[in-house]
């Protein structure tokens, strides 16, 4: 099928079809792991597209395609892990440029932007971007960069992309959206006027916990040209096994995600309606602050759930996270396999206590990422594990 057929169709047939073709040479309808580090050249500088496996790989360049059609962008750009496609971005920044970022988000973001572009000359605050007239006071001269997770981590508040990418293209400073939560098949930040959209493919995109993996989609050829600069030269790409996994993954995203939505539903409305627990966190439930939001904006609410035990001690989350059969208690997220997190000890130990609590992060908070196994399973398994708080 040709690039700009599959464009026009539906993102089932993009995530089946996008950025590949059978193989020239062979026919593979699947696309090949081109286990290769360099390309034979007919001639010095006469050669068929590649050079050297560092600059970019045929699988690779399929799962780019994959990745961008997805999107709706251009260019996708791929990446060893999530992280380092974060620190690509970052490293556009000079010395004395300030980055604004959600605060409740992924921990190593925080991570990476306070202690490892600190000490660069990177400033970062962080801020509860649920709330536009927050992030307008919190913007600076020198902010360069606005840094949106939305649905966020843990907390999966809902941020609103397109008020932000206005307020920021306003003031000339570039949108990043980290989408691992939501993934193409939900939301596609780039429509709603992101510049870049960011992704640790390691979650859903994958979607069975098998690889690690990050990627960067735009429409801006000077950004997107930046970023294959990087690539080249600090040269934190994915080997071609990794690629073809990934891509294996992303065949099946809407129909998994689909699965990951429906469950999730049914564990926040059963969690919601169970007098054991205080508070649940889910963009699905009408009560849920950012509902509407998250209605407007995307095409499901996700397959992430967080929860309040009503007893708040941490000795009764420690009972219930050690309690589960189907879940296992684990980091990560977006697998198949249904995985529940201690975010205080666990993800987002890397922020300091002190930051966590003003962002509303309860040290008892419990995360789940709920997987597509059958819903009464899951239910029933959460059911025995309240018993134990
Ligand atoms: C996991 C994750 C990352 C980092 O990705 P890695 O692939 O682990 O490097 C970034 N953002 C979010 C929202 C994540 O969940």
């Amino acid at each position: 099928m040709r690039t700009d057929d599959i464009n026009q169709m539906g993102l089932g047939t993009r995530a089946v079809h996008a950025g590949q073709q059978p193989d020239p040479t062979t026919g593979a309808v699947m696309t090949p792991i081109y286990q290769t580090s360099t390309y034979a050249q007919a001639a010095p500088g006469n050669h068929q597209g590649y050079e050297y496996g560092r600059l970019s790989n045929p699988t690779r360049s399929a799962l780019e395609g994959n990745l961008a059609g997805l999107e709706g962008a251009e260019h996708g750009i791929c990446f060893s892990s999530g992280v380092a496609a974060t620190d690509a971005i970052a490293r556009c920044l000079r010395p004395g440029d300030h980055i604004l970022a959600s605060n409740d988000l992924y921990g190593g973001t925080y991570r990476l932007f306070r202690q490892v572009l600190g000490p660069f000359g990177v400033d970062s605050d962080f801020v509860d971007m649920s709330d536009v007239s927050r992030v307008e006071q919190a913007l600076k001269p020198e902010t360069k960069l606005l840094w949106i997770e939305t649905p966020t981590n843990p907390l999966v508040r809902v941020v609103d992309i397109r008020a932000l990418a206005e307020l920021a293209h306003s003031k000339g400073i570039s949108v990043a959206v980290d989408n691992t939560f939501a993934t193409p098949a939900l939301q596609r930040p780039i429509t709603l006027g992101a510049d870049l959209v960011v992704h640790s493919t390691t979650k859903y995109l994958g979607g069975h916990s098998d690889v690690i993996g990050g990627a960067v989609c735009t429409n801006s050829d000077e950004w997107a040209e930046k970023l294959r600069f990087l690539v080249k030269s600090t040269g934190a790409v994915p080997g071609p096994m990794d690629c073809f996994l990934t891509l294996r993954g992303t065949k099946t995203l809407e129909v998994r995600m689909q699965r990951h939505c429906s469950n999730a539903q049914a564990v926040a409305e059963f969690l919601e309606a169970d007098p054991r627990v205080a508070r649940v966190y889910y963009p699905g439930l009408p009560s849920f602050e950012g509902h509407s939001l998250a209605q407007r904006q995307m095409d499901g609410f996700g397959g992430m759930v967080s929860f309040l035990l009503s007893d708040d001690s941490m000795e009764a989350a420690y009972r219930v996270l050690s309690s589960t059969r189907v879940f296992t208690l684990a980091e990560s997220l977006g697998g198949v396999e249904s995985l529940m997190n201690h975010p205080a000890t666990m993800t987002h130990a890397s922020i300091p206590a002190k930051e966590r609590h003003a962002a509303g992060l309860h040290d008892a908070l419990i995360r789940l990422s709920v997987g597509i196994e059958t819903e009464a399973d899951l239910l029933r398994d959460l059911d025995r594990a309240l018993s134990k708080a």
